[in-house]
């Protein structure tokens, strides 16, 4: 086990199958960190990945790249969990549960055992099924442990505006909120262009696109990830840049608003259950959440969102 870096900040990822060690490739290119640590229970692969990540590493900013162990958890800064099943075509998120609840249970506990300090970044699906166990298995603070949540979604939803709308997707502010997953609700009152509403945005966008079809749009984000794992087999190049975007934003201490997955703890009157909102995220985790001035609708997606998740935590009795 190699001491931490002087000033520098070490990400651990458990997990180097394609989400795994594409937010590697991502993060080295990214160069906030000074030190990667890849962990994987197939050793071969992880020290594969681990090479082919080195011999580029020359083309980037100097970073140490290596294979790891739980031990290095301890002076991490953040630790990404990666492992466990991906869907199959065909198969949900909740799907997949049983199987990743037994790789957390033994995963989890080591990580805690090497006296970690860092934040755990959990991005294995059903994500905020998981961000919930992890929470419960690991006993740490809630703003310690969050889930990738509708980042994901969030990022898909503004791609999806800009490209109706011809403008940069880092100007369409819009979130996606809830399950990361089949419930997942879009948040359509508050979504804005320039500070401006969708319904006052568009007369005065001068384009004359038409309207806007928003169960089209959303229906997009809802069933991107079967589309392209029917198409291509797995997801990884978008989460994995989304998982950079919430590790950036810890390790840089940058109080960026994501709609990361946490523990409810009475909004919306709802509680025992983490899903996303659009929270405030720093150095040591989760700042706060925002309460968002939903539409009854809106609200009602996120209560049934919360059900959703509620009912799977509940059938595995957690
Ligand atoms: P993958 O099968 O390519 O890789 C999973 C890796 O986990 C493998 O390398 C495997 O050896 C490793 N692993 C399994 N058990 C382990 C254990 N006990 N300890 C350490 N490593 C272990 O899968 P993937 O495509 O990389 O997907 C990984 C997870 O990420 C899945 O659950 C997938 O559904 C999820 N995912 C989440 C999002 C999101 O938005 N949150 C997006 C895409 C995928």
């Amino acid at each position: 086990m190699a001491n931490r870096p002087i000033g520098g900040s070490r990400v651990v990822i458990i997990g180097t199958g394609m989400v795994g060690a594409t937010f590697a490739y991502s993060l080295m290119i990214n160069g906030v960190a000074s030190e990667i640590v890849l962990i994987d229970a197939n050793e071969e692969r992880a020290l594969g990945e681990t090479a082919d990540l080195n011999h580029g590493i020359s083309f980037v900013r100097p970073a140490v790249v290596r294979l790891g162990d739980y031990g290095d958890c301890r002076d991490a800064d953040v630790i990404v969990m990666t492992a466990g099943a991906a869907q199959k075509p065909g198969e949900s998120r909740l799907d997949l549960v049983e199987r990743n609840v037994q790789i957390f249970n033994e995963v989890i506990p080591k990580i805690v055992a090497s006296g970690t300090n860092g934040v755990l970044v959990v991005a294995t699906n059903p994500v905020d099924v998981m961000t919930y166990v992890t929470l419960k298995i690991s006993g740490l603070s809630p703003e310690r442990v969050i889930g990738s949540g509708t980042v994901l979604d969030t990022s898909r939803f503004r791609y999806l505006l800009s490209q109706h709308c011809g403008v940069d997707p880092r100007n369409v502010h819009a979130y996606i909120i809830g399950e990361h997953g089949d419930s997942e609700v879009a948040v359509w009152s508050l979504a804005n262009i320039a500070g401006l509403r969708f319904s006052e945005y568009c007369p005065v966008c001068g384009r004359d696109c038409g309207p806007i079809s928003k169960e089209e749009i959303f229906e997009q984000v809802r069933t991107a990830a079967y589309q392209i794992i029917k198409a291509k087999g797995a997801t990884y190049y978008a989460i994995g840049l989304a998982l950079v975007e919430i590790v950036e934003t810890i390790l840089r201490d940058e109080y960026s608003v994501l709609t990361v997955s946490t523990l409810l703890q009475g909004e919306f009157g709802l509680e025992d259950v983490a899903l996303s909102l659009p929270s405030v995220v720093n150095r040591g985790g989760l700042v706060r959440k925002l309460n968002l001035p939903l539409t009854d609708e809106e609200t009602a997606g996120l209560k049934k969102s919360a059900a959703v998740l509620r009912e799977v935590l509940d059938a595995i009795h957690y």
